[in-house]
């Protein structure tokens, strides 16, 4: 569509290697070049795996609207090599590649439904073993790398700069203790690039196979590998959630810059918060994992959308069933905003005041406030005007992709089978502790409330699973 653009607008975003938000100057304006961390496919992605994808995605939806359509290339890999996946398969017997291509397939399927754009390309690790293996020659050949028992570990005490992203040095890193201590270690933070793999394991046969025995990759060395090829040695932004900055990023910047012999990799590194569900960790222990299929049964994409983005995405988000209805209740009052008129809306220019909020380190929660703002004038003065506005203002966003009648019609269907899916899993909680503490009545009063509820629970070796009656 726009292919050069006249953009005065300046971005500030924050750099976790800086710890400071500075204006965002493209290393080249034609192509900017962003690489976001993504899913490990042995589940149904949560709801905190979407934190980074609609967040992201925003990023993105902002740059092309302020350089030009085509002057962005988004990459954001799938991890389909990991020993999450293994366990997975051994204990369902699922073939490794039906997990992983049935979990892509969903993962795509439900991001898409939250509005979010796919990337333009979104390498699978498998496909990249001979990229990886050759990033791993190379580290030996210069040293920083080593060979022990199968294993080729990255040696830390190479790499001047280690822990320049986390902000801790050497000796802290060690007595963290996050790192993991083993024989064939010269020091306990060295890390793995290769790794040997049992026969009942996925693996690639590599110069460091010990007895013919295949081997796989480490994690962190996957997206060196694949940010290289698809973006160059060095590029703008690398991004995910903060659980990654350490070790996952640290590491990254550790094989990257000493593979490419460069004093930098990606220019700015960008993290958002983690999630929590009503105030909790989510976990598989606690079992309150709330995946997004879930949410969608009964929540449309958007709400869901912009239940995330009224945090910003720096700052913790608790999930909760109240801020799910505030969304809500909030997306029902801009679209009544925009019933007073018909059609899509003429094309209009987005409010420069909404794009400064966004380019002020993606300030949503600004940008929404400006969207009701857009919203009471709309109701005050309607005016085809004002309602272009505010359509444009919310497609930036990913709004505003149904007619008022087909969201308001949507709502009726979702209102006559209601199930609150955060209640749910609360009380499939209460129920767990409730079992576990012996109290059987108690447990089965649990029970027969979801099943008012039209729940139908099915126990199983990996916990409570749900579903509709
Ligand atoms: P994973 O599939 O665990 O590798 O995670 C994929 C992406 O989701 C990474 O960028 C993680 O940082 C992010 N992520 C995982 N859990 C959460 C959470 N609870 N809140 C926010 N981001 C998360
Ligand atoms: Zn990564």
């Amino acid at each position: 569509m726009n292919s050069q653009k006249n953009n005065n607008t300046k971005v500030y975003l924050y750099n976790t290697l800086t710890r400071s938000k500075t204006e965002f100057v493209p290393l080249n304006p034609d192509n900017i070049g962003i690489y976001v961390c993504g899913p490990t496919v042995y589940d149904y992605a949560h709801i905190g795996n979407a934190r980074p994808v609609i967040v992201f995605d925003v990023l993105v939806r902002l740059f092309r609207h302020l350089y030009g359509d085509k002057k962005v290339t988004y990459v954001r890999n799938i991890t389909d090599v990991d020993d999450k996946i293994i366990d997975v398969h051994q204990r369902t017997g699922e073939s490794i590649s039906e997990l992983t291509s049935r979990t892509i397939r969903a993962f795509q399927n439900d991001m898409s439904k939250l509005g979010n754009k796919a990337p333009d390309i979104e390498p699978r690790a498998t496909d990249h073993i001979a990229e990886m293996q050759e990033m791993i020659s190379l580290l030996i050949r210069k040293g920083n790398a080593y060979e022990k028992d199968g294993h080729v570990l990255f040696d830390v005490s190479t790499n001047s700069t280690y822990g320049k992203l986390s902000h801790r040095n050497l000796d802290e890193l060690i007595a963290g203790a996050r790192v993991e201590v083993a024989p064939y270690k010269k020091n306990p933070s060295d890390f793995v690039l290769w790794k040997p793999s049992d026969t009942n394991q996925p693996g690639w046969s590599s110069p460091w196979d010990q007895e013919n025995h295949p081997g796989r990759p480490g994690w962190h060395i996957e997206c060196s590998a694949m940010s290289q090829k698809y973006l160059g040695d060095t590029f703008d932004i690398h991004a995910g959630g903060v659980d990654l900055v350490f070790p996952h990023h640290e590491n990254e910047i550790a094989q990257s810059q000493c593979a490419n012999g460069l004093d930098s990799f990606a220019k700015i590194w960008m993290h958002n918060g983690f999630l929590t569900i009503e105030g909790e960790k989510m976990s598989k222990s606690i079992g309150n994992i709330v995946s997004v299929r879930d949410l969608l049964r009964e929540n449309s994409g958007e709400t869901i959308r912009l239940c995330m983005l009224m945090t910003h995405y720096r700052q913790p988000i608790n999930w909760t069933t109240k801020s799910m209805k505030q969304a809500k209740k909030t997306l029902d009052g801009w679209y009544s905003s925009l019933k007073e008129f018909e059609g899509k809306g003429q094309k209009t220019e987005v409010p420069k005041k909404f794009i400064k909020a966004l380019a002020d380190d993606l300030n949503t929660p600004r940008a929404i406030s400006i969207l009701h703002e857009l919203s009471s004038e709309q109701k005050k003065r309607p005016s085809q005007k004002n309602r272009d506005n505010l359509i444009a203002a919310g497609n930036l966003l990913g709004f505003f992709n149904f007619t008022p009648q087909e969201w308001f019609d949507s709502n009726e269907k979702n209102n006559n089978s209601e199930i609150d899916v955060l209640v749910v899993e609360k009380k499939i909680l209460e129920r767990d502790k409730a079992r576990e503490a012996g109290d059987f009545s108690r447990a089965d009063k649990l029970r027969n409330e979801l099943t008012k509820l039209g729940v139908v629970l099915e126990d199983g070796p990996n916990g409570t699973k749900w579903r509709h009656n």
